[in-house]
């Protein structure tokens, strides 16, 4: 028998499952489309489903407990889902005692970004650190902070927002209903409403042909970049300015030993290093800038290693 514990990623639009060895090897995994209109009942009884279906997969697995990362704001040791906007109903959905009951096992529940940065750090690109910083850009900028060996929490478990540091006084609208958020300026979403702007005002046709009729994204951006598209680098040259600068402030704040970026617009890392660390040479005290700026290492399994590490290896 092989000491593993069973994980969850509650995403907004995938619910995914897997079997996960004390070592970080994903021994099985399952995904299926969330139902995040059919309310807490109805996840619940996919998450259940999905579960048995990995566990079966891996027949060998001595299975200690299972981790779930699922969106804040949450309470990680009440094991409470207190608000999760992507998902219908959900509203102080004790999440731990119901699984626990109908599993029969332990469980534990962490912030989705938390368990990513538990992942990266325990098994990923942290490994060997005491202090780092995960950044995770996609659609929003989420992350979560290890400090001195520990996963910052704060009051209610809400700390490490780092997406939502307030970055510019221009009145710039984050999801959050925020102003001026680095998330207002950095994360794929602000890429891609910069990008539809150059596109509308005929300042990016090779990213307007990409695009074609669909809405423009990161991805189009990045593409024609890799073609050496002059609007597309000037793009992700801006991208990468705001990546610095919110990097710069996790800097001074926690003094990692290393930054690690992942989600989609992360893994363009190497086309922005450059301007990323130029960024931080520019703004960042001299005692802090020669900390690497490094690529994830765990892609999109960083959440689920990381929410099987709580039950393996415990909550830092
Ligand atoms: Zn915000």
């Amino acid at each position: 028998m092989t000491r593993a514990a069973l994980a969850i990623d509650l995403g907004g639009t995938e619910l995914r499952a897997a079997v996960v060895e004390a070592n970080g090897h994903v021994a099985a995994f399952a995904a299926t489309p969330t139902d995040a209109q059919g309310g807490p009942d109805a996840v619940i009884a996919q998450m259940v489903a999905l579960l048995d279906r990995v566990r079966s997969e891996a027949p060998a697995a001595e299975i200690v407990g299972l981790g779930v990362g699922a969106p804040g704001p949450l309470d990680p040791d009440a094991g409470i889902v207190v608000d999760a906007p992507t998902l219908l109903g959900w509203r102080n959905v004790p999440l731990t005692s119901i699984l626990s009951e109908r599993l029969g096992l332990a469980v534990q529940l962490e912030n989705d970004a938390n368990a990513a940065a538990l992942g990266e750090w325990r098994f990923g690109a942290g490994q060997g650190t005491q202090s780092m910083v995960f950044i995770t850009v996609s659609t929003g900028v989420g992350g979560g902070v290890i400090v001195d060996g520990h996963l910052l929490h704060g009051r209610r478990g809400l700390a490490g927002e780092i997406g939502h540091m307030a970055v510019s006084e221009q009145p710039v609208r984050c999801s959050c209903g925020g102003l001026g958020c680095w998330e207002a300026f950095a994360s794929g979403t602000a890429l891609a409403r910069e990008a539809s702007k150059l596109v509308e005002s005929g300042g990016a046709p090779e990213i307007g042909r990409l695009a074609g009729s669909e809405p423009v994204t990161g991805r189009h951006v990045a593409e024609a970049a890799r073609q050496g598209d002059g609007p597309a680098l000037k793009l992700l040259d801006d991208e990468a300015r705001w990546l610095g600068v919110g990097l710069t402030n996790l800097l001074h704040l926690y003094s990692p030993e290393r930054l690690i970026l992942g989600g989609g617009v992360g893994s363009l890392l190497p086309m922005m290093q450059a301007r990323i660390e130029g960024t931080i040479r520019e703004r960042a005290m001299s005692a802090f800038r020669d900390v690497p700026v490094v690529a994830a290492a765990l892609g999109r399994n960083a959440g689920l290693v990381g929410a099987a590490s709580l039950m393996l290896q415990g909550s830092p």
